[in-house]
Parts: C-alpha cells; structure tokens; sequence
C-alpha cells in the first residue's frame, strides 16, 4: 500500500540515535535545549518547548494561558480531535467554528459573526486554536485583528505547518499568535517518533510552559520560595506534568531538522507536479502557493464532490494507494455528541464529504506518483457524472 505519508529516515538518522543511545544522556540531556534552539532559530521564534507530542503541547498551552473551568475555547471544526481535546482536559468547554468548504482553515467571516453573537451574551471565549489544515496557513492577519477586538488568545495547531511560510513569515514565529504548537509523529513533516514543540516570543509563558512539561518543578533558586537552600534542592512550585521528549527523540529531530527544508522543498516539487498530472482530471485541486504564502503539503487534499468521495476512496485503497479522509468534524465524534449536542457546520460537513488526501511524502517516487494520478483518473472517469 502506498501511504498518505510517511517518515523519510536515512543512515544518518540511525547514527544521531545510535550516538546519544552510547552517551551518558538518554532524558533530560543537552540534546533537548539543542533541538530546541534549531527549531527556534528554523521558525524564526524567541522560544521553543520540546514535549512527548502535540497533544502534550496544546495541553499545557492551555495551562499556561490560565484556561480552565468556566472558560470557553473555540476550536476549528476540521482537525485532528486533539485540537479539542486540550481544552476539555482543563475543564473548559469547546465551541466549534466553521470552516471555508474548499480549504478546511477557520472560516473567518463567520468567526466574526459568532463572536459579535457571544459578546452580546457575556460569553466570549478565552482562547481559540485555528488549525493550519495540511500547513496552509490560516488567515492569520484577520484572526489577530478580532483577537485584539474581542480578547482572546490565540493557539495555532501548526502540527501539519513545519516549514510553512505565511506573509512571507515562518508558521511558528507567533508574528500574529501567543503560543504554535508542531507535531513531530511519522507522518508529519519531520518526526521524533512521538514527539511536539511550542514555539513563543512571550518570556512568561515560556517559563510557565517550562515548568508545566516537568512536574512545576524549579531548579533555579529566583524562581523558589526558600532562599539560600543547599545544592540539592529543588521546588514544586505548580502542577505540572511528566511531559517531557527524551534525548533519544531530540537527537533524532536535530538530524531531522538538518533536512527539513530539503523534505519541505520535495514536498512542494511533487505538489506541483500533481497539479500537472491531475490537470484533465474531475478534482478540485488545492490552493497553490504564492511567492508569500507556501504549504508545507504535510497533506495532498483534493475535493471530489456529487457524492463519489467514498466510492473513490473504496476504490483506491483496493488498489493499493493509501488514500485518507482528514478529517471528520471533531463535533461529530460520539464522544462530543453526548457531552453537548453541537450543530451541525455547513462549511464543515461540505469539506468532510468532498475531501480526500492523496499520497505524498519526500520518498515518493515519480513513478508512484504518476500511478497515483493515473489511477485516480481511470476510478473517476468510470464513475462518470
Ligand atoms: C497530529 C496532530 C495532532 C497530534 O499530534 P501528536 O504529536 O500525535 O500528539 C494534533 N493536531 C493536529 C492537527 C494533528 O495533525
């Protein structure tokens, strides 16, 4: 089966990983802190936190920005559910926005509508977390001007958007956000097995972030009650959580990093020569990159409507390419059907049933791709109109 993606591992990865597994630090080494400042300085960010996964990061992006109990967080309709799941695990309650049919990102113009609508009910919400779908930027520029409007703050789920350019920026370098938050699993841009960072330009919520990844414990005395105390100590001094990513992980993500562009660069190349490949073809194929705005393509998204999305995803994965719906509305999960009965979102539902993700990844080959292309063609044109 060819897959929608996969990692890209050479022998330079297996040496990075082999070295730090015959060094004296397998955790809590100083490969963390490199890995760290390389993503940081890739990104363009002040800081950066390297955590055991994305989940992990937009947990404690939460935490750190004071959601809890009470508190309203509003939550892309299309994503991965741990774009939502961070709030629920606060005690805060989800609200879900809709999103543009044809790109899956944050419908804007009805984020406008909705805040207008829960400002009139006292019920504004204490942060949103918009979704960089398959790392095409959202629109960041809108998304901070109603932020300063209304008062929240804003968590990018950058997970696909390693490596991602808005406004001539990188995606991470929080121009327009408080906290961005990237996902290093296997299928994403680079990997560290599991893994997630969060990059930000704010000094406190880096060291609340910090804090929060290790258990709330401080090993700098300014930071302590206890002044003056022996060597040895250390404080707890917040509720914090083992969220650590190991040395392992960060080795192989350094290594990683060292080909990031390079991976990013074959994504972009083979995107292109889909649109060349899929140009006679009945899809609609995904926004191309300008000169300002490029996606990482961690995903291929093409829309398949009058209802032949499923039967074209039956018939491709009984050809052996990997083909994958991403994603259904987190709100249509029966876990949030039966914690609140949430609506159904036009925009939501439209990108759900027209949408599928083709193969792509820097390994794939050319003539996988042409087969991909050729095979889609051939299940398309069969069904007909
Ligand atoms: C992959 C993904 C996550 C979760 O990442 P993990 O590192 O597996 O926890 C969160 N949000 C989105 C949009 C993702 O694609």
């Amino acid at each position: 089966m060819i897959p929608y993606s996969t990692q890209t591992i050479d022998s330079s990865d297996l040496k990075a990983v082999n070295d730090v597994m015959l060094s004296d630090y397998l955790t809590t080494g100083p490969k963390v802190g490199e890995f760290e400042s390389e993503l940081a300085s890739y990104v363009n960010a002040k800081h950066a936190i390297a955590v055991s996964s994305a989940t992990a990061a937009l947990h404690i992006s939460m935490l750190a920005l004071g959601v809890g109990i009470n508190d309203i967080v509003y939550v892309s309709a299309i994503s991965f559910v741990a774009s939502a799941n961070c709030a629920l695990y606060t005690g805060a309650s989800v609200e879900f926005m809709d999103v543009d049919p044809y790109t899956g990102n944050i419908d804007v113009d009805k984020l406008k509508v909705q805040l207008e609508k829960a400002k009139s009910l006292n019920k504004l919400p204490k942060a949103l977390v918009c979704v960089h779908l398959s790392g095409r930027s959202c629109d960041m520029k809108a998304i901070k001007a109603l932020s300063l409007e209304y008062g929240f703050y804003i968590v990018e789920d950058a997970s696909h958007a390693v490596g991602s350019v808005y406004e001539n920026e990188m995606v991470g370098c929080c121009t327009y956000s408080d906290l961005a938050v990237f996902s290093f699993h296997p299928v994403k841009i680079i990997t560290t097995t599991e893994g997630g960072a969060i990059t930000t330009n704010n000094e406190a919520l880096y060291k609340k972030l910090s804090l929060l990844r290790a258990h709330g414990i401080t090993h700098n005395p300014l930071e302590m009650e206890n002044k003056d105390m022996p060597n040895f100590y250390y404080e707890q001094i917040e509720l914090g959580y083992n969220y650590r990513m190991s040395d392992v992980q960060a080795a192989l993500g350094i290594n990683q990093l060292l080909r990031v562009q390079e991976f990013v660069d074959k994504r972009r190349e083979l995107a292109k020569h889909y649109i060349d490949l899929l140009k006679d073809v009945d899809v609609r194929l995904p926004v191309a990159d300008t000169d300002t705005n490029k996606n990482s393509w961690h995903l291929y998204q093409i829309g398949i409507d009058k209802g032949r999305r499923d039967e074209v995803y039956r018939q491709l994965r009984e050809r052996g390419i990997g083909v994958q719906v991403h994603y259904l509305p987190i709100y249509a999960h029966p876990y949030y059907q039966k914690l609140h009965k949430y609506e159904k979102l036009e925009g939501a539902e439209t990108f759900f049933s027209n949408t599928l993700s083709i193969p792509l990844y820097p390994k794939l080959s050319n003539l996988d791709q042409s087969m991909v292309a050729s095979t889609l063609a051939s299940v398309i044109d069969r069904l007909g109109d």
